[in-house]
């Protein structure tokens, strides 16, 4: 072995054990001024490895330097709700590889491979709920992928230094691998070495489940809610609302990190938006959320449960206040474009693998031109599907036409985009009426919905171009010129021919 390896290798386990070791001390202080003070002097010593996140980081700074809430929510974390196992497994696998592993994803671009942030599976559609509207529970537990593919596709997911993943379902913690027994846990305590977030309706878990995630520390429930009692029990079942609650309560307990996630619809966006409601989440402890709006997608799509153009817009406005004033992280899966340079599906930044192993470039596009299983027979992995040609297509056809970062969404933005690729590489629905929403009656809706959209949030978008929306600690007129610069060189790396595979 050479000795240049070797230095890295050690070089990178002493960054590791002094992140941690930081962060405990970070964690062992009581007082909110001598925790600023060594926030300060850890990211200080960081900027040396951090390579192109250093504008990432010199933000972070500001943002401690005036109080964001999202310090003061790095302090609660650190302080209370973090155990020590679940503080140095987020410090190894999330800050630890992002702060290392910056060359690494260097070369890799280098050889136009570009890899995603993360990706979301599906291990199941079975559920052990009867919510009004799903079909989950009609799928048995044994249905969907075995556990010895999930288990490939995590350690394929290392090899190109994905560390983190997002599990959805179904209800992963009703997951059990057919033959084996084996479940959801099972696997999250074999890949130590990565950090899940998993989507669930919380019911099931109970204190031997609990017991096991604390003892592993890599995992961060997001329970979904409808609203408060009333309407989580009204759609989800009666009781239901109690038993999130419980866990909850267990969860922070177990010092295990929790957040929420949330699908908005024309009935709720209201109540879910509303600050009561987020003051109401943040006393139960959570970290984290997620918005998504209700799109019609599935068997029988109800269009008019889909949140107006107005109301997502609301939803925008009161999520990005929220932002500057609250101790929470809250992601809006459809309004964060501007954030994230636009859709981020297609291998972008992310994409999905169902529970049929088929791999769709987001979880609610439905369809594929590829399937885990089929592709390793084939000698093929993840490699091939995150660079297959309707991949990238759909990442060309968003970075070249996309002049609106708040209509980003390929299924109810562009719609356009989505039936111009899934025609041209012949891609399979992979749901029940999947069809419906590049055809028809749904497809003429979107027609409508998206210029609306479009009209609405383009004076919006020109404004934060313009720097009407920077903020003293971070301008979005520069992060939207960033994203900007690099969809264009990520046209170009895409057009490679000589990508090293
Ligand atoms: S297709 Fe829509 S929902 Fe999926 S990542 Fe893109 S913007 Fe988000």
């Amino acid at each position: 072995m050479s000795s240049k390896p070797l230095g890295t290798k050690v070089k990178k386990t002493v960054v590791r054990w002094e992140i941690k070791r930081l962060l405990s001390q970070l964690a062992d202080t009581r007082n909110q001024k001598e925790f600023y003070q060594k926030f300060d002097k850890i990211l200080q010593g960081l900027y040396k490895f951090a390579g192109p996140n250093q504008a990432a980081m010199e933000n972070v700074a500001r943002a401690f330097q005036q109080r964001h809430p999202w310090s003061e929510l790095s302090r609660i974390l650190l302080q209370e709700r973090l155990s020590k196992i679940t503080r140095e497994r987020l410090a190894e696998n999330f800050f630890c590889d992002w702060v290392t592993e910056a060359k690494k994803r260097d070369k890799l671009e280098e050889n136009h491979f570009k890899v995603p942030w993360f990706f979301v599976i599906s291990p199941t559609v079975a559920c052990n709920l009867h919510c009004y509207g799903c079909y989950a529970h009609e799928y048995s537990r044994g249905q969907g992928l075995s556990y010895q593919t999930l288990d490939r596709i995590l350690r394929e997911a290392k090899e190109l230094g994905i560390r983190f993943l997002t599990i959805s379902g179904g209800e992963p913690f009703y997951y059990k691998d057919r033959q084996t027994g084996r479940d959801i846990v099972d696997l999250f305590e074999e890949h130590q070495d990565m950090f899940f977030q998993v989507y669930t309706n919380g019911t099931l878990l109970d204190d031997k489940k609990i017991e096991r995630l604390a003892k592993i520390g890599n995992v961060a429930p997001a329970i979904s809610v409808e609203g408060f009692k009333k309407e989580t029990d009204q759609r989800r079942g009666k009781g239901v609302w109690e038993k999130i609650e419980e866990a909850r309560k267990k969860l922070y307990q177990a010092k295990i990190m929790q957040g929420f996630s949330i699908t908005v619809t024309r009935q709720n966006a209201e109540l879910v938006s509303s600050e009561e409601f987020i003051d109401y989440l943040i006393s139960q402890h959570c970290s984290f959320g997620w918005y998504f709006i209700y799109i019609p997608i599935g068997k029988e799509p109800v269009v008019d449960l889909m949140p107006t153009p107005e109301q997502r817009t609301m939803l925008r406005k009161r999520v990005w206040k929220y932002r500057s004033e609250k101790p929470i992280f809250m992601g809006d899966f459809w309004n964060d474009g501007p954030w994230t340079g636009g859709c981020i599906a297609g291998g972008r930044k992310y994409f999905h693998i169902n529970s049929q192993g088929d791999i769709e470039p987001c979880v609610f596009i439905h369809f594929a031109v590829d399937n885990i299983e089929k592709l390793w027979k084939e000698g093929k992995g993840l490699r091939d599907a995150i660079t297959s040609p309707f991949f990238l297509s759909i990442r060309e056809e968003q970075l070249n036409t996309n002049d609106n970062y708040l209509t980003p969404c390929t299924i109810i933005d562009k719609p356009e985009i989505l039936r111009k690729v899934v025609k041209e590489y012949g891609a399979y629905p992979t749901h029940n009426g999947a069809e419906t929403i590049i055809q028809g009656e749904i497809a003429c809706f979107l027609d409508k919905y998206s210029k609306e959209m479009d009209k609405i949030t383009r004076p919006d978008f020109e404004r934060m171009i313009a720097g009407d929306f920077d903020s003293p600690i971070v301008k979005l007129s520069e992060v939207i010129k960033n994203h900007q610069e690099k969809n264009r060189r990520e046209v170009e790396i895409q057009s490679k021919k000589d990508r090293i595979l």
